[in-house]
């Protein structure tokens, strides 16, 4: 059976009718006679809206009663999905991480995942079904919902590529591909129509948000084919691959990420003395840096 794993990011479920849009997407794929499985990310705005109540609530709170709130969003989308999709003819079962297993370490809130069992979702794709599987989501070995970290859903749909031996894993996101540089900031970003792991690999560890690192690893671990683009374009996106399938050579630089979470603070003209830890203003409250 020739698999194929299409991922859909949040803003590519964000309401009903994208979530349709997702559906003729995957209905496609069927037609063409391909073994779909799908995974999803919680409706754009629902993981931090989930984050908020837990961090409002409680400012110690526990990780494992966060996993428990925060992975919730992908179950929504997940039967919604196979709703969307059972409407358009085609069968189609949800599938949370603790059904099938997908099992990951115990570190709550940014697991790892262990071990897939695919025999569930083989057995229903044998049955003509569309599996549609919540994205980020696993259990633990003591029985306990675990998730993988901001984005991890990318991870859930290389994980299941990987473990089905997929043919390809499709992204869909709000963007139509990898860029040079974040398009948002920068006019002049041009599109790659490939890009090798080690570059993706990179871009993602220095701040691009379009792919976990976890899962741009685990690509380049197992092999996984992976497309980058858009549920709202027909482009074909970017494709990640290894380097003997690029079709032209590596470029020296693939691209720049950026990152806004960074604060700079220099320190200078301190005295030889000064302990950190007892810091007070410098003599007469003037700054000594020029
Ligand atoms: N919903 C989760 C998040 O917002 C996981 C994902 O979208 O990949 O981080
Ligand atoms: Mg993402």
């Amino acid at each position: 059976m020739s698999y194929i794993v299409q991922k859909f990011g949040g803003t590519s479920v964000a309401t009903l009718d994208l979530i349709k849009k997702a559906a003729l997407r995957i209905k496609a794929e069927v037609e063409a006679g391909h073994s779909v499985v799908a995974v999803v990310s919680a409706m754009a705005g629902t993981t931090n809206t989930l984050v908020n109540y837990v961090r409002d609530l409680s400012t110690t709170y526990d990780r494992a009663e966060y996993d428990a709130v925060v992975s919730t969003g992908e179950q929504i989308t997940a039967g919604l999905l196979a709703l969307a999709l059972q409407s358009l003819g085609i069968p189609a079962r949800s599938w949370q991480g603790w059904q099938l297993p997908i099992q990951t370490s115990s570190h709550h809130s940014h697991a790892h995942i262990q071990e897939i069992q695919t025999h569930r979702l083989t057995e229903a794709a044998k049955k003509g079904l569309v599996s549609v599987v919540a994205g980020f989501q696993g259990v633990n070995a003591d029985g306990r919902i675990t998730t993988l970290g901001r984005g991890g859903s990318d991870t859930t749909a290389v994980a299941l590529a990987a473990a089905l031996q997929a043919e390809r894993c499709d992204i869909f996101t709000d963007v139509d591909g990898i860029y040079t540089a974040d398009p948002r900031y920068v006019s002049a970003a041009g599109k790659l129509n490939q890009i090798a792991y080690q570059d993706m690999l990179e871009l993602a560890s220095q701040g691009a948000k379009v792919l976990q690192r976890d899962s741009v690893e685990l690509a380049m671990k197992h092999g996984v084919r992976l497309r980058v683009l858009s549920s709202l374009s027909e482009t074909p996106g970017t494709l990640v691959t290894g380097e003997h399938e690029l079709q032209t050579t590596r470029r020296q630089v693939s691209g720049l990420a950026h990152s806004l979470n960074h604060v700079k603070l220099t320190l200078c003209a301190l005295p030889a003395s000064v302990s950190l830890n007892n810091m007070t203003a410098p003599p007469q409250g003037k700054s000594h840096c020029s």
